[in-house]
């Protein structure tokens, strides 16, 4: 039989050398529950942009804090799958309930660090470092993690984990780029830029 929701499906094996085109994404943050580990909304569209899901892919979200990325990318489609990492119990928790408030209770989370706890887990289409850069083979994992042609985002607050960016961008290749957000804010009864902590993300294809 066919279904008739399937029947304008985009393929999820793509032709060699076809375009992975991104759609929109960047939820306000307001509508997560977090507490104040999550990838703030202009950022996280970029990182979704970079990730690119398309449909039946697989992301495994390493540091997944509030799940919000896991859960963007679990939104572009019904058939996206997601696997969140995340070393704190109190956080995994936190992801759970954010992922059946969206609708997509099918958000595997498993509760452990990286690199340790990446080590039953399936190759993936694409792979998000949010967290847990600094710590020694933590890259390393997550880029064995991708399947050939599958992409890997990884995103550098401190200058520690800068250099782990960097330092795979002299080696790799890939794209980097710094995003610096502003947003207008109250001060003192009037209105002025509140400017976020930049953010380097190094984006890269294997
Ligand atoms: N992208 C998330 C925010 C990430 S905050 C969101 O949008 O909600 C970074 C997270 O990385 C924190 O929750 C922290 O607990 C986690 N983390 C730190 N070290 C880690 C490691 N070694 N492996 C996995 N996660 C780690």
């Amino acid at each position: 039989a066919i279904n008739p929701l399937n029947t304008l499906a985009i393929a999820v094996e793509a032709e060699p050398g076809a375009r992975i085109l991104p759609r929109a994404a960047g939820l306000d943050d307001a509508l997560f529950e977090t507490d104040g580990q999550i990838t703030k909304r202009e950022i996280r569209a970029l990182t979704l942009s970079a990730l690119a899901p398309r449909p039946g892919e697989c992301l495994v979200d390493i540091g997944a804090g509030s799940g919000s990325v896991a859960i963007e990318w679990m939104l572009a489609d019904r058939r996206c799958r997601a696997i969140a990492i995340e070393p704190r119990g109190d956080r995994a928790a936190r992801i759970r309930a954010n992922a059946a408030a969206f609708g997509v209770p099918g958000l595997d989370v498993v509760e452990g660090a990286a690199p340790d706890a990446l080590a039953g887990v399936p190759e993936a289409d694409a792979v998000f470092v949010g967290g847990g850069l600094s710590r020694p083979g933590v890259l390393a994992a997550a880029l064995d993690l991708v399947r050939a042609g599958g992409r890997l985002v990884a995103n550098a607050v401190t200058l520690e984990t800068e250099r782990v960016l960097l330092g795979a961008h002299e080696e790799r290749g890939g794209r980097l780029i710094r995003i610096a957000i502003d947003r207008a804010a109250p001060l003192a009864g009037m209105t002025a830029w509140e400017p976020a902590r930049p953010v380097l993300q190094w984006s890269w294809t294997k």
